[in-house]
């Protein structure tokens, strides 16, 4: 049997030394917006070479937390558009909406899935503020030319990094690229903690300050309250286990490059393709998709070789019954990619044999 993602043999490696810190924090009794939360927030900002991190909740928190600032500090207002792919996890689009901002959904590039220059020209409008660039399936999707048009149209540029923790864009890591950045730690992430929590980098000194006040209740002082802010903190705990990982997560990374690398060698099925990525080396393999117009075919046929495998996403976010209002809309690459898109098994503790396998059973498939 080979999983898709089997959590406690991933976490296996740091056991000894998550369950020392654990008995430590349970111990000190000392559980909330302490010393692990801080060095946490500090050498993840250093990991992804950012001026600022807050620790938060949760990833769609994050993202939340960065539009809700925005707001307060004056540079988006409600009924505002931000341009977001049609292709995500539907955190993105509803960190947008429940802020009372409208998702402008963009069709990614086909080669690519990603928002590319040209898909975000087509659908941009005055009410713009923001582009969400989501980093999808570990893959940079910034670029100087995204970067550049922004400035033009004074749009704010959002990074989606759940899914690239360690990703790079020439000299820097995706989450210092934009103005801000969103990164998920979900159990199921390149970096994932043992329950829910995300955070926020940022250069900026004054999003900062103001996402900081508003993750904690919108309170500075206890019981002094600024902003309408909400409870979204990372416990000392989280903070303490991802402070064990973090330092293993370049080397986890590596191990999926490898696993991608043979999948992209030997995978030869007429009926299955894999996704061009422009820069490679960059790419940390979040998720190993392969497209296929049999894909429900597919899927059974290689949990028939006892080989487990996940969809994401079945349904793009514009076709969601929560965005009946967006329904209508065209857009035939997130489409397509909802209709074929299947994630092969690829983490750090699977074996170089294990992919062999799978790349044997895909070779086999005869729809
Ligand atoms: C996982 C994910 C999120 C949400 O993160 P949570 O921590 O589960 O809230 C947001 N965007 C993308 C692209 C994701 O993959």
């Amino acid at each position: 049997m080979i999983q898709y993602f089997p959590l406690n043999k991933i976490t296996e490696k740091f056991q000894p030394q998550l369950k020392e810190k654990a008995l430590e924090i349970i111990a000190k009794g000392f559980y909330l917006l302490g010393e692990e939360t801080r060095l946490f927030e500090q050498e993840y900002a250093g990991y992804t070479g950012s001026r600022h991190c807050v620790a938060c909740g949760n990833g769609y928190d994050a993202l939340w937390l960065i539009i809700k600032a925005y707001k307060e500090l004056g540079i988006f207002h409600e009924g505002d558009e931000i341009i977001v792919p049609a292709n995500t996890f539907i955190a993105s689009a509803l960190a947008i909406s429940n802020n009372g901002l409208k998702p402008r959904f963009a069709d990614p590039d086909g080669n690519t899935s990603l928002l590319s220059l040209e898909s975000i020209e087509k659908v941009f409008t005055p009410r713009c503020k923001a582009v969400m660039l989501v980093h999808l399936y570990g893959r940079n999707s910034y670029s100087s030319e995204i970067a550049r048009f922004c400035q033009e149209h004074s749009l704010k540029i959002i990074e989606d990094n759940a899914q690239a923790h360690g990703c790079m864009y020439k000299e820097k890591r995706t989450g210092s690229l934009g103005d801000a950045a969103a990164h998920s730690f979900y159990p199921g992430k390149n970096l994932g903690a043992l329950g829910d929590a995300g955070a926020v980098t940022t250069d900026d000194s004054i999003l900062y300050e103001t996402i900081a006040t508003l993750h904690n209740y919108g309170s500075k002082e206890k019981y002094i309250n600024g902003l309408t802010g909400i409870n979204s903190r990372m416990d000392e705990l989280q903070a303490a286990l991802l402070r064990i990982k973090l330092p293993g997560l370049d080397a986890d990374n590596s191990h999926r490059k490898e696993i991608a690398e043979l999948y992209l060698k030997g995978i030869d099925n007429s009926h299955v393709t894999t996704q061009p990525t422009a820069d490679p080396a960059t790419n940390v393999y979040h998720i190993f998709p392969v497209f296929c117009q049999q894909r429900e075919a597919l899927q059974a046929h290689l949990a028939t070789q006892g080989i487990q495998t996940l969809i994401h996403y079945p349904v793009p976010c514009h076709k969601q019954e929560c965005y009946r209002e967006f329904n209508g809309l065209e857009m035939p690459v997130a489409e397509r990619l909802a209709a074929e898109e299947l994630s092969l098994p690829c983490h750090p503790a699977m074996s170089l044999g294990d992919a062999e396998m799978v790349i044997e059973a895909i070779n086999k498939f005869r729809p």
